[in-house]
């Protein structure tokens, strides 16, 4: 499925996967991923990450996900040239749990593109489907860790009918984007909940340990202008 139609800063395709699509057929530039932060510019290696960028079009790059949110960025840097990054984030990316000097995936995208010269408030941007707040059933620990993001709110979770957590893993990233400066009005997300859908989508935790879905996203080669 592809994004839904929101302004985009230049020609591009990007989308989600789904368990009725043979997206491993078309050549996509791959990671080894981690759960880790790490977010590397696209090169033909496999390196081990859990996001990549690229400015380059027709590089189609990607992450794949079974319940993890997918993120897809695009925005233009200065000059207008095109930049756009897919992100892997579970709940240790979200959370940047693991990471020393703190702060998740997609508050380092942001922070890669502003080095960039990139402003966050041009970016479309778009997360993907993955394991919902009704499904969500997490740990303590999990919540703990999304605590120390400054844009949590405790309304990110709610009791679960076997009274642990349920994390709001959309919510918490789009309040980490509210927080960063992007706009709302090129939010292109899809909201739905790979565990409710066995018809579409793969879950690793509902039982599917191979299946993945990609987000992936491609910069469009603009035809040459004649005078
Ligand atoms: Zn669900």
């Amino acid at each position: 499925m592809l994004v839904p139609a929101i302004p985009t800063p230049f020609p591009l395709r990007w989308g989600f996967s789904t368990r009725l699509e043979d997206v491993e057929a078309s050549p996509m530039a791959h990671l080894s991923q981690v759960h880790g932060c790490g977010i590397v510019e696209a090169s033909g290696a496999v390196p081990e990450a859990d996001g990549q960028w690229t400015t380059q079009p027709g590089v189609r790059i990607g992450v794949r996900v079974a319940d993890c949110v997918p993120i897809l960025l695009a925005g233009p840097l200065p000059g207008g040239g095109p930049w756009i990054a897919t992100l892997h984030a579970g709940w240790r990316g979200a959370t940047g749990v693991a990471e020393p000097s703190g702060g998740g995936i997609l508050r380092r995208g942001v922070a890669l593109y502003r080095s960039l010269g990139g402003d966050p408030s041009d970016l479309a941007w778009a997360l993907g489907p993955a394991i919902l707040a009704c499904h969500f059933e997490v740990g303590e620990e999990v919540i703990d860790a999304a605590r120390r993001d400054p844009a949590w709110r405790e309304d990110l979770q709610h009791p679960g009918p076997r009274s642990r957590p349920h994390l709001d893993l959309h919510g918490f990233l789009k309040a980490q984007a509210a927080d960063l400066g992007m706009d709302s009005g090129k939010d292109g997300s899809v909201a739905l909940c790979t565990v409710c859908r066995p018809d579409l989508l793969w879950s690793w935790r509902r039982g599917d340990k191979s299946g993945r879905q990609w987000g992936w996203a491609e910069i469009l080669p603009t035809a040459p202008t004649h005078d």
